[in-house]
């Protein structure tokens, strides 16, 4: 079998979920490799709707073991909760497993990512306030907690005193608001502890055993390649790599071990939070596109922003990604549009740019140079074979193809699981 990553190739969102979701079903393993509770997954299958922050997208099948890998963060009592929903829709969650090795989101995290927010200002970058971004910070800065030190009291509580000691200082000093209790965190995440003792193990292993069985295996990311710290528009970027390289730092397997890189991208694009958007559409198109997609933040119901699909950020995402195969999702949102534009190269100042620029205030100046190719008028949401699809929907993605070097193998028609076309098989 095979290691497939799949990946989000714009600014997330994409639909990454629904496609976990559906070939979840001839996986064995599903581990997801970066992000926290920022991310939200929808997916809308037999069992019901689901917005998914943490558990992996793998969770509906119970021959699936899933894994919530060493490159996540974790808010406990998110967690939690999201076991405890799916139980209470008849989901088995007995085959999930944490890594030892995820760091834990403390409530000093989520405190500072909203005082960091508000300091910033007009220039805040628009986080989910989950404090996700002062959770990695402190992997880095060697002040994190893990999941596996909920494990041993003794050690939770040495880790827990020297990190607060600091953090208390940074809440009362620098922000003048009242310092966190020592015995109020303990308690509450020694209860936590009790609570996912039995997921928590060693996982590198388990996802190595799974290669030596030769498993198809899925590496799930989160967020998307125009958010990664290095290759995102920084500094509106996210705190963890959504790169597929990410894939195997965030699991424990070797790079070579990834057979299989699948780029979900939207038939448009969309943005939530700051930061440059070069197709970004603030008029009637754009409103309709949010409107018809219930484009509103799986997490936390922001509206997002709405455009073109920009390909000159596609060619990057898929430059650094090396997609093997793409997944094109809410081509149905088209349905009815007279035409439809692609951003094919940049204008700025005067010059035209084939590259996606890594200084974002260039990025925020830069004018999209639209290719426009004509709709259709059918709906496609009952297509299930690809030659039924009307031939101008055909001509697009052909198009796009072009433009990503790349092959569309699924297309997706609708949020629900059914409504997917397998082109061909990316195994
Ligand atoms: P993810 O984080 O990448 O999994 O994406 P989200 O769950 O945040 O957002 C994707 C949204 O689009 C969800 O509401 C899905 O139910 C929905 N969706 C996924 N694929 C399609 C599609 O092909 N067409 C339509 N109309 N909606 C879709």
């Amino acid at each position: 079998m095979a290691v497939v990553a799949i990946v989000g190739g714009q600014w997330g969102d994409e639909g990454k979920g629904k496609v976990i979701d559906l070939l979840a079903e001839k996986a064995r393993m599903v581990a997801r490799f970066s992000g926290g509770d920022n991310a939200g997954h929808t997916v809308i299958n037999p069992y019901g709707e689901f917005k998914l922050h943490l558990v992996p997208s793998g969770i509906f099948s119970p021959q699936v073991t899933c894994i919530i890998g060493n490159g996540v963060v974790i808010n406990p009592a998110s967690l939690l909760k999201e076991i405890d929903d799916l139980q209470n829709h008849g989901v088995d969650t007995s085959h999930l497993v944490i890594s030892d090795r995820a760091h834990l989101i403390m409530p000093y995290h989520t405190l500072l990512d909203g005082l960091e927010e508000e300091r910033r200002k007009q220039k805040a970058l628009g986080t989910t306030r989950r404090g996700i971004g002062p959770a990695f910070s402190d992997k880095v800065a060697r002040l994190g907690i893990r999941a596996g030190d909920l494990l041993n009291k003794d050690i939770f509580l040495s880790h827990l005193k020297s990190a607060l000691e600091f953090k208390n200082a940074i809440l009362t000093k620098v922000y003048q608001v009242s310092p966190l209790s020592l015995e109020e965190i303990y308690e509450q995440y020694c209860h936590y502890g009790e609570r996912l003792a039995p997921f928590i193990r060693e996982t590198s292993s388990i996802i190595h055993e799974a290669l030596i069985k030769e498993w198809l295996i899925l590496l799930e990311g989160a967020q998307g390649t125009l958010l990664d710290p290095d290759f995102g528009t920084y500094p509106y970027v996210t705190s963890s790599s959504p790169l597929a390289g990410a894939g195997a730092i965030g699991t424990g397997i070797s790079p070579m071990a990834i057979d299989r890189v699948l780029g979900v991208f939207k038939a448009y694009i969309t943005r939530v939070g700051g930061g440059p958007m070069p197709t970004e559409l603030k008029d009637e198109v754009g409103k309709l596109i949010r409107e018809k997609a219930h484009e509103y933040g799986a997490t936390t119901g922001r509206p997002r922003r709405c455009g073109w699909f920009d390909a000159v950020a596609g060619r990057f995402s898929s430059q650094v990604n090396g997609f093997s195969d793409i997944a094109l999702t809410h081509l149905d949102i088209y349905d009815g549009f007279p035409s439809i534009k692609i951003c094919t190269a940049y204008e700025f100042n005067g010059r035209t740019l084939n590259y996606f620029p890594s200084d974002s205030s260039i990025l925020g100046k830069c004018q999209p140079i639209y290719e426009e190719l004509p709709g259709w008028q059918e709906s496609t949401a009952e297509i299930r074979d690809f030659g039924k699809l009307p031939p101008q929907a055909r001509r697009y993605m052909a198009r796009l193809e072009e433009l990503l070097s790349c092959r569309i193998s699924l297309v997706s028609i609708g949020p629900r699981r059914e409504q997917m076309i397998q082109v061909r098989s990316i195994l």
